[in-house]
């Protein structure tokens, strides 16, 4: 189990999107297979914003995130939401 950084929420891998630290910065991670420090938000867009904005997941990965990387990885995580409940829409399972 791993915990939203916005909400604290408990919840399995699965259901949580991954953010990964790595040297050049902060990434999204939704494979969960990237290596470095990682923090987890739960699949909600207003989870996502809260974790980015309010330093929740800046805090877990023991970094700082500029406004324009907050910026980034909320449209890539929001991009992320989108396929992934087209997917659950159209039945698909992930891997
Ligand atoms: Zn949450």
């Amino acid at each position: 189990m791993r915990r939203c950084a916005a909400c604290r929420t408990r919840r399995p891998k699965g259901e949580l999107l991954r953010f990964a630290r790595q040297s050049h910065g902060v990434e999204v991670d939704p494979g969960q297979l990237r290596p470095g420090r990682g923090g987890y938000c739960c699949l909600d867009q207003a989870c996502i914003d809260r974790a980015l904005r309010r330093g929740g997941l800046a805090r877990t990965l023991r970094t700082a995130l500029s406004e324009a990387e907050v910026t980034r990885l909320a449209a890539q995580a929001v991009e992320y939401l989108r396929e992934r409940k087209a997917q659950d829409l159209r039945g698909e399972s992930r891997g």
